[in-house]
């Protein structure tokens, strides 16, 4: 269907240009736009987020508010569009972020496998899906070549098994058990942040130098440090203590299984049931069995079911529903588990020196942590760096507590200064931080560690000499 209105020149409703092609793509035929326009409106959209939109035909035209039709488009806009669809996966069950066409460059960067575009966002589904999926991708990295980190499942069990479906998982550094000279505990702020990773946001939009935890495990390896990563938000395990009668039940319980917070990853829930035959758990065992085979027929009948129906799944703006979850025993809130992985794993550790990073709300669980255990973590204790961090002093904190602080914090906020920048409440004392305060380098607290490492590391080690290189790239 041709769009152009008339043989003469016609002016665009939006820039007054004159051409001789204007695009009409919304149900007022006043609203004649030429393709610069077009091109211009249709970018806005998705730096903004918006285009999802367009493709539920809610993207209102800018003149008459009218809903925009994306057929109508030029053409060049609408292939652009396409490419965008092409992040949709092909099933309802992605386990890999190339599911999406998209995939981590070598500056360690998300962009489209086939344009090279960064992502762009569709739905919150969507994103969630995605997010999910680079949660599966860091933890791989993480236990693979270079890093080579084991994988630790909690609670602790007393008798050996593959199945974990109710724990949770931390990684050590392979020195973790041997390295005498100094080990450092990275602790994540709350959300949907797993292990490796500081800020989801980052790690997507930005890069795994920003978002990710790398950084520091290749700083600490310079600095001969051990490594342990806590997952201090993942409080709960997915439960399906109902019989699964129809498709749709399994297909909600292992769509959610895929996304939702707290929820080991449906391949090990399968993998447990083909492995784990000697369970003592029987009622546990058999429901996994139903999940199995039921979604062993929901695959078959995805193989089937048309394209259009997937794409309205990851189109829809509705939240993915909420699994039923139980919490997980021993670790069933962020301070439980940074006391669980105290007293159960890092008092295994034989460094001497402890060096902390805790961002965000991880800086609330370390207080919690220092309070409880103060005897037993102050004198192996040599510095904390908190970045953007939720932690403050009470009066009723120790003074070895408060002499810590002073001497041996340092609390990198979210700020406009350059990094390393003292920020100095001189003038108002009722605002005296716990420990001295200084600029992360960048204004958005999900950035803050991010951009903070080097300084997190010449606080940690003053006698290093100043490197003014921009962050270095590191090998995944
Ligand atoms: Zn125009
Ligand atoms: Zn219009
Ligand atoms: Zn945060």
């Amino acid at each position: 269907m041709t769009t152009t209105t008339s043989k003469t020149i016609d002016e665009c409703v939006i820039c007054r240009e004159e051409s001789t092609k204007l695009y009409q793509c919304c149900s007022n035929e006043a609203d004649q736009i030429c393709e610069l326009c077009w091109s211009k409106l249709i970018s806005s959209a998705m730096t903004s987020g918006k285009i999802g939109l367009l493709f539920n035909e809610k993207l209102s035209c800018v003149c008459c508010s009218e809903p925009i039709k994306r057929e109508c488009l030029p053409k060049e806009i609408q292939t652009r569009i396409n490419s965008i669809l092409s992040t949709v996966p092909n099933t309802k069950n992605p386990k890999t972020i190339e599911e999406f066409n998209y995939s981590y460059n070598k500056s360690n960067e998300l962009r489209h496998c086939l344009t090279n575009e960064k992502f762009i966002f569709l739905t919150q589904r969507h994103y969630n899906l995605l997010g999910s999926c680079i949660d599966t991708y860091i933890q791989s990295l993480i236990k693979s070549d270079p890093w080579n980190y084991e994988e630790i499942w909690l609670p602790i069990k007393d008798e050996p098994t593959n199945d974990h479906h109710d724990q949770v998982n931390i990684f050590i550094s392979n020195d973790f058990k041997t390295n005498e000279n100094g080990c450092l505990i990275l602790i994540q702020g709350s959300g949907v942040v797993r292990p490796g990773q500081w800020a989801r946001s980052c790690c997507i939009n930005e890069s795994l130098d920003i978002g990710s935890m790398f950084p520091y495990m290749a700083k600490a390896k310079e600095h001969n440090l051990s490594v342990i990563i806590l997952n201090p938000n993942q409080t709960s395990y997915v439960v399906v203590d109902k019989p699964i009668d129809t498709e749709d039940a399994a297909s909600i319980n292992k769509e959610e299984n895929a996304a939702g917070e707290g929820t080991n990853s449906t391949n090990e829930k399968q993998d447990t049931t083909v492995v784990n035959t000697t369970s003592t758990d029987t009622k546990d065992n058999s429901t996994d069995e139903q999940i199995l085979s039921t979604s062993e027929n929901k695959d078959k009948k995805e193989e089937n079911c048309d394209s259009d129906d997937i794409l309205s799944f990851y189109l829809s703006s509705d939240p993915l529903p909420r699994p039923l979850t139980k919490k997980i025993s021993n670790l069933s809130t962020s301070r439980e588990h940074v006391l669980y992985v105290y007293d159960q794993i890092i008092t295994k550790s034989p460094a001497k020196k402890f060096y902390i990073v805790a961002h965000s709300a991880g800086g609330d669980c370390l207080m919690y942590l220092l309070r409880k255990r103060q005897d037993k973590i102050l004198p192996n204790l040599a510095k904390i760096a908190f970045t953007d961090s939720v932690h403050s002093l009470l009066p009723l904190d120790s003074n070895e507590i408060k002499n810590f602080f002073k001497a041996n914090a340092i609390h990198f906020v979210a700020s406009d200064e350059p990094m390393g920048k003292l920020i100095d409440y001189v003038y108002d004392f009722s605002r005296r931080p716990a420990c001295q305060e200084v600029s992360a380098g960048h204004p958005k607290h999900e950035y803050t560690s991010g951009y903070s490492v080097q300084g997190v590391f010449q606080f940690f080690f003053p006698s290093d000499k100043t490197q003014d290189e921009d962050i270095e790239r590191i090998k995944l």
